[in-house]
């Protein structure tokens, strides 16, 4: 019998009827076992875990929104904190400003923040955790506009490694809150609440382009000479299946009229008509929900990244061109991310969030129904990413891969000293340790 004495919350044991979906996070290729999951419904919930697990010397977790790509926030026989129920969102609209609880998802960030006309910038799946997305980053639809999601943070609530709960901004813990925008969850501490500085949004137009599979080498090339130094309002995705997968897809998300958009958009579909093009007008709350679409609970995937900085040559638009052609389904896409804009115009250095000279980011995804079909997948994720190599720099901290042998630096890049400066400042025994967790030394 664990002696959970000193914890508090809502408190999930082995035994429990509702462990088994407690344990679970949305990568369902991970089945792990935690000894307890503690559900914290107060800081100083999660203060108490803190305390219990150097006390009892026992490996832990924390856990928000479960969307980790290798399930970093959960693991065999340890304590999960989990903040997932430390979900409060308060507007202050004097300041232009919103505390968000550690626990929410963005569904309910994006819904209340548009009940005043405003957002923040992030990520377009709903279930996705705030703290996990927030720390790594967090890039979607507007950031070529408004930013990464961490640009927009103004100061985090953390309980730290010894249990003491401290605030970090620009004037207060200064390096830890620079280290918190963009060095990934799981290293520093807990975080308990974020304040935002919002934005005021309503009606958004967007744009939607299909092709054929036999154009993808046309329309690559033809998306990266324009979608990094687009008008800065204008965000864009291309989403590249594998053959007989579905069509190519571009989306262009712009704060501004349609008229203007179709006209900055003119050259692209001149360049390489598409299939089928439509342009609408809607507010943004409508834009979100169409963008979220059904998020399943549990998807079997593996997803990895990487970012280029020098514009995909002939070899290197072959090589994706060859991988697509050649996918061991059933669903496998290359998704590129537009980077520019706003992203851009922070420097490397004043963030730990260093990909910021992108020109986008790539994400290579596999997902599959039976167990059977994971390991052609994964090696296919992998050839791909390491094919792809030469025409690429990094990868997305929040993109998670076991397989990246030098991650931190893939990561991090020329931030890595300093997240580990901060490290040793914060956590010295490195109590907050997984995988890929920022190394001490
Ligand atoms: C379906 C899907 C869609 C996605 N879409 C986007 C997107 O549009 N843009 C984008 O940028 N990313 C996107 N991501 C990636 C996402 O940003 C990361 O997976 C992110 O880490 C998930 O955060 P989470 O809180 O949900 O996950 P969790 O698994 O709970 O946490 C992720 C990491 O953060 C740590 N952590 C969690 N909570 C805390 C806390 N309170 N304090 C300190 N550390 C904590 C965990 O220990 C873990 O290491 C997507 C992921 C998925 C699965």
């Amino acid at each position: 019998m664990t002696d959970t004495e000193g914890l508090t919350g809502r408190i999930v044991m082995q035994d429990d009827a509702y462990y088994d979906e407690a344990r679970q996070n949305y990568n369902g290729r991970f089945q792990k076992f935690p000894l307890i999951i503690v559900y914290c419904l107060y800081t100083e919930d999660v203060v108490n875990a803190i305390k219990w697990v150097r006390k009892h010397r026992i490996p832990f977790r924390v856990r928000d929104g479960g969307h980790s790509y290798e399930a970093f926030s959960l693991l065999n026989g340890g304590l999960i904190i989990d903040v997932s129920e430390l979900c409060h969102i308060q507007i202050n609209e004097n300041q232009g400003t919103v505390r968000i609880g550690a626990g929410c998802r963005f569904k309910d960030i994006y819904e209340t923040l548009w009940q005043k006309g405003l957002t923040i910038p992030a990520g377009t799946c709903p279930t996705v955790g705030v703290s996990g997305l927030t720390l790594g980053g967090g890039h979607g639809l507007l950031s070529r506009q408004m930013g990464l999601t961490c640009d927009s943070l103004i100061e985090i609530e953390m309980v730290t490694a010894h249990g003491r709960i401290i605030r970090a901004n620009r004037n207060e813990n200064a390096s830890l809150f620079w280290a918190c925008r963009g060095g990934g969850g799981g290293n520093f501490g807990a975080v308990t609440s974020f304040i935002f500085r919002t934005h005021p949004i309503y009606i958004v137009s967007h744009c939607r382009m299909t092709w054929d599979f036999d154009d993808l080498a046309a329309v690559v090339d033809a998306w990266q000479r324009r979608a990094p130094y687009f008008d800065t309002r204008l965000t864009s995705l291309l989403a590249l299946p594998a053959r007989s997968q579905g069509d190519l897809r571009f989306t262009g998300v712009f704060i501004g009229t349609q008229t203007d958009l179709e006209q900055l958009l003119l050259p692209f579909p001149e360049a390489i008509p598409p299939k089928t093009v439509s342009f609408h007008t809607n507010t943004w709350a409508e834009v979100v929900d169409l963008f979220a679409g059904t998020p399943a609970k549990q998807e079997l995937f593996k997803n990895s990244s990487a970012y280029v900085y020098e514009m995909l040559n002939e070899a290197g638009i072959a090589t994706l061109v060859r991988y697509l052609d050649d996918a061991p389904g059933p669903i496998n896409v290359l998704a590129l991310n537009a980077y520019g804009g706003a992203i851009a115009q922070v420097p490397t250095d004043a963030t730990a969030f260093f990909h910021r000279r992108a020109l986008f980011s790539m994400q290579y995804q596999s997902y599959w129904f039976e167990k059977d079909q994971a390991e052609q997948n994964i090696d296919w994720i992998e050839s791909f990413r390491t094919s792809m190599l030469p025409y690429t720099r990094g990868a997305y901290c929040n993109y998670c891969d076991r397989m990246i042998a030098d991650w931190p630096t893939a990561y991090y890049g020329d931030n890595l000293p300093r997240l580990q400066e901060v490290k040793r400042m914060y956590d010295p025994e490195n109590l907050f340790h997984f995988p890929q967790s920022i190394p001490p030394k």
